[in-house]
């Protein structure tokens, strides 16, 4: 394991949108709860762009690349309630980019959650209907181009190389926090949608030669880009390693993708997620939110009660975000509905 002196990684072009080091806190009234592992929490909810979320730290870089293409206009993709969309319509207002987002299905009846605040951040919406990933972003930039603008495309979910990249570097924020306070971790646990936290992960685990198990929980059953997600992280691994200059490539056995707690798809919520919160809430006092980190936390619970994960491990829980979807979800939540739950 890496400890005295850090590797320096490349330097890309990095706008400073959030606030870091995020925390990093130990779970202890969770764990007693659980009678279960030590459980630690990287608390990316707090990167403090607009509620922030794990997409910040991936815009730095890539908003940091499309200032340096001299880029006045942003385009991205996500879902109605896309946490990715909100950080990328507050980091866009902050620089005087103009930012439109493509979302997936037909405006609600009812503005709630990252949608309203997308709204309040005042970028421009485009209801895609079926098209939910993006496909219509082709058309709209062509349009901008006619109007003399000069767009540029954030992938969906962020999860480029340079999203990747994002969390290469934030691996090393967290090797330098753990070094500081002599603790170890054999699992580090979390949601994963659009690949760029777990490739990123994964590589940083590699650069630093440390001994962690990658465990990407899956969130959405989907493809990106008509490739199967495994497939999909591996690639964006091995390329984000060729981007910085590493050797090192990944094959498919490298990866760890539970796709056990998919349920009934993406952001349907089920007591998974319902149980999930409640716990982490009443125990800690910390939000989960419904789509990602409400679903990675409940798979983290049942691979604790299977004992998949043992009483003797050291869990990293990366909190991604997203609580401000829990507004829009209300109808979900179980608490809604009886007044309050116990755990
Ligand atoms: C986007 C997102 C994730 C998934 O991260 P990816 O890099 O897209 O896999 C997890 N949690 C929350 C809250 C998110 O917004």
């Amino acid at each position: 394991m890496q400890n005295e002196s850090m590797l320096n990684l490349p330097n890309m072009h990095r706008q400073p949108l959030g606030f870091f080091p995020t925390p990093l806190i130990e779970l202890t009234r969770l764990s007693k709860t659980l009678d279960g592992p030590k459980i630690y929490m990287k608390r990316d909810d707090n990167t403090g762009l607009a509620l922030g979320g794990n997409k910040t730290r991936k815009l730095e870089f890539i908003i940091g690349d499309a200032l340096a293409q001299g880029a006045d206009t942003i385009v991205t993709a996500g879902a109605a309630q896309s946490n990715h969309c909100r950080q990328t319509a507050a980091a866009a207002a902050s620089l005087g980019l103009e930012c439109h987002l493509v979302l997936g299905g037909q405006e609600p009846e009812h503005v709630q959650g990252n949608l309203l605040l997308d709204k309040i951040f005042g970028c421009h919406i485009h209801w895609a209907g079926s098209n939910r990933k993006g496909e219509d972003i082709p058309n709209i930039v062509a349009q901008l181009k006619e109007e003399g603008r000069n767009p540029y495309v954030v992938p969906y979910g962020g999860s480029s190389e340079l999203g990747a990249f994002a969390f290469v570097e934030a691996f090393k924020e967290l090797e330098s926090q753990r070094q500081n306070i002599n603790v170890s971790f054999t699992h580090i646990v979390f949601a994963s949608s659009s690949g760029g936290t777990q490739a990123g992960l994964m590589l940083g685990n590699k650069i630093f030669n440390s001994p962690y198990q990658i465990v990407g929980i899956n969130i959405d059953k989907g493809e990106t880009d008509k490739v199967p997600f495994d497939q999909y992280i591996v690639s964006l691994a091995n390329s984000t390693a060729k981007l910085m200059g590493e050797t090192h490539r990944f094959s498919a056995t490298d990866l760890v993708l539970n796709s056990d707690y998919i349920g009934e798809g993406y952001g349907v919520i089920g007591s998974l997620e319902n149980k999930a919160i409640a716990m982490t809430a009443q125990t800690e006092g910390i939000l989960l939110d419904p789509v990602y980190t409400g679903r990675a936390m409940g798979g983290l619970l049942d691979m604790i009660r299977t004992g998949k994960i043992k009483k003797t491990d050291s869990v990293l829980f990366w909190h991604t975000g997203g609580a401000p979807a829990l507004f829009a979800y209300s109808n979900d939540l179980e608490v809604a509905q009886s007044g309050s739950q116990s755990v």
